[in-house]
């Protein structure tokens, strides 16, 4: 199986770069914050309860996102291997995930950080602001999201690089020269 994470800030364009890669690479996409504003959107149960959290910017609960993420994998039986886009954002999200495919007999393939500064992502956070109308993206909902990840989630980098499955690739650029750096680090991980 290849299994991916992509890894990076708010705006860094996981999600543009996920949806080329499943195409290339026939796997299947599971972005967290998709999920999360499915369900909101749904109005379900798990939707109601975070729906406050995340328009403030702050994370959900590892106990909620874990167990909505596992369900989401045990949904495809089929799949040759997962984009993991927005998760883990933890550190116990990253063991949580390491355990669980672990016990599915699998593993992470690698992680791949896009590289953006700060200043190139409110930029682009602002502009995607006015399309998506997404709450979050608000600038004060976005600084709480900035620290959440400078925080929290760039923890997980180190948890990584000790296993010797980290890479890093700048993601400023053109999405197709970004596209073509990713799918280099990921041929390597195939060979
Ligand atoms: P971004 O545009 O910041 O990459 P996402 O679409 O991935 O945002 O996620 C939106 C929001 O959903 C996050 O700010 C957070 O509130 C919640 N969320 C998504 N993934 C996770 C996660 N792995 N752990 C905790 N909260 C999460």
């Amino acid at each position: 199986m290849l299994n991916l994470v992509l890894f990076g800030p708010p705006g860094a364009g996981k999600g543009t770069q996920s949806e080329k890669l499943i195409s290339k690479y026939n796997l299947v996409h599971i972005s967290t914050g998709d999920l999360f504003r499915a369900h909101i959107k749904n109005q379900t149960d798990l939707g109601k309860q975070v729906s406050q959290m995340i328009a403030e910017g702050n994370l959900v609960p590892d106990s909620i996102t874990i167990a909505m993420l596992e369900e989401e994998i045990k949904k495809n039986p089929e799949a040759k291997g997962f984009i993991f886009d927005g998760f883990p954002r933890t550190v116990a999200q990253a063991e949580a995930l390491d355990q669980f495919l672990v016990d599915n007999n699998s593993a992470i393939s690698g992680v791949i950080a896009l590289d953006v500064n700060e200043e190139e992502l409110t930029q682009r956070i602002a502009k995607r602001q006015e399309i998506s109308g997404r709450a979050d993206d608000a600038a004060d909902k976005l600084k709480k999201r900035i620290e959440e990840y400078f925080g929290k989630t760039i923890h997980v980098l180190p948890y990584y690089e000790a296993q010797n499955k980290l890479s890093k690739v700048n993601g400023i650029g053109d999405i197709d020269t970004i596209f073509s750096e990713l799918s280099q680090v990921i041929d390597s991980y195939i060979a």
